[in-house]
């Protein structure tokens, strides 16, 4: 089975306390998401890492503070969390990274079996992306304990109605022990690399 990590919006911003548009307690996610990222790098996961990249006037400061305006601090993500060349940057300049137009291609490239879905913000990015994950027909996994939402109550919603539709979820050790007993490391003598998990490591050619 072919699985597609995809990290929401794990930016600076959006992550610690002092950041423009802060989600309440995301900067404790910051190992889950670091160890995610990095688990995907090491056993040849697709990772894909969406960003918002706002102009200075965009649109959505209307409903929001600004935040993640490119070229600033705040845009970047942490260094934990970038894992090199195999990682797939989209940016978008709306809360559902299906706005981007190159974003359905660049699934249809990856050609996923399963989706893991983890980033903030539960309620706001992360509900868009698997919403329209979901509407893809392949399974997605949301991983609880690497999500946090600006609200618990929508947060926990919104997990309501992602498992009505069909969506599962997981936790980050969960997915790490059954990752790598599926698919032990190339070091592990008698087993060889698994085949179907290898990457796809064409840059995202994202607006
Ligand atoms: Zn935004």
């Amino acid at each position: 089975m072919k699985t597609v990590f995809v990290d929401v919006d794990t930016q600076i911003d959006f992550l610690f306390p002092a950041g423009a548009l802060y989600v309440p307690g995301a900067e404790r996610l910051l190992p889950a998401i670091a160890r995610l990222n990095h688990f995907a790098a090491a056993q040849g996961i697709p990772l894909i890492s969406t960003t918002d990249a706002h102009s200075e006037d965009d649109p959505e400061f209307r409903q929001w503070p600004p935040h993640c305006v490119a070229g600033t601090t705040g845009q970047l993500k942490p260094a934990e969390t970038l894992v090199g060349a195999g990682q797939i940057v989209v940016k978008k300049q709306a809360l559902d990274v299906f706005t981007n137009p190159d974003f359905p291609a660049l699934l249809d490239s990856l050609a996923a079996d399963r989706y893991v879905v983890y980033g903030v913000a539960t309620d706001y990015c992360v509900r868009c992306a698997v919403t329209g994950l979901l509407a893809t027909g392949k399974p997605v996994s949301l991983v609880t304990d690497a999500i946090a939402a600006v609200s618990p109550d929508d947060g926990a919603r919104t997990l309501a109605e992602f498992t009505a539709r069909g969506g599962r979820l997981t936790t980050v050790s969960e997915l790490i022990e059954i990752g790598q007993e599926a698919c032990p490391t190339p070091q592990s003598p008698a087993l060889p690399r698994c085949r179907n998990l290898s990457a796809r490591t064409e840059p995202a050619s994202g607006s």
